[in-house]
């Protein structure tokens, strides 16, 4: 496998931060956006998943449906689920396809978890009867 290409993941987030209006600020950790100010903190591409998480805070701005409502409301779990998961599926959708063959499969299970979290709290919080029946 070649090494990653940080500098034209670095590029394509530039652009895509440029086209959405977003300014993006790369960070050590805290990860997170600002719908309401078009800020976004992501990390510095320099893997795969790392390109991938980053793309995924520009979802929580460039999508409507990965928008959070609110700095860090969270009005209802089924609406942080629907946001979440917009927001990687927005990511995955802009993302290079040649930029995310770099993503390991522990990486992909990485992400995985992330989102898996906000559906286990849903699972955990949700009132028996509206538990789906398998
Ligand atoms: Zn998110």
């Amino acid at each position: 496998m070649s090494a990653f290409d940080a500098l034209a993941a670095s590029a394509h987030l530039q652009a895509l931060a440029d086209k959405h209006r977003i300014k993006m600020t790369y960070r050590q950790s805290g990860w997170q956006s600002f719908p309401s100010t078009r800020q976004a903190w992501v990390p510095e591409p320099s893997t795969a998943k790392r390109y991938l998480v980053a793309l995924h805070e520009l979802g929580h701005i460039a999508s409507a449906t990965a928008r959070r409502r609110g700095n860090q409301d969270y009005p209802a779990l089924g609406v942080e689920v629907l946001v979440e998961g917009a927001a990687w599926a927005w990511a995955t959708a802009v993302a290079d396809p040649t930029l995310l063959l770099g993503v390991t499969k522990r990486e992909w299970s990485d992400v995985f978890s992330y989102f898996g979290s906000y559906l286990l709290y849903a699972c955990m919080q949700a009132p028996p009867a509206s538990m789906p029946s398998i």
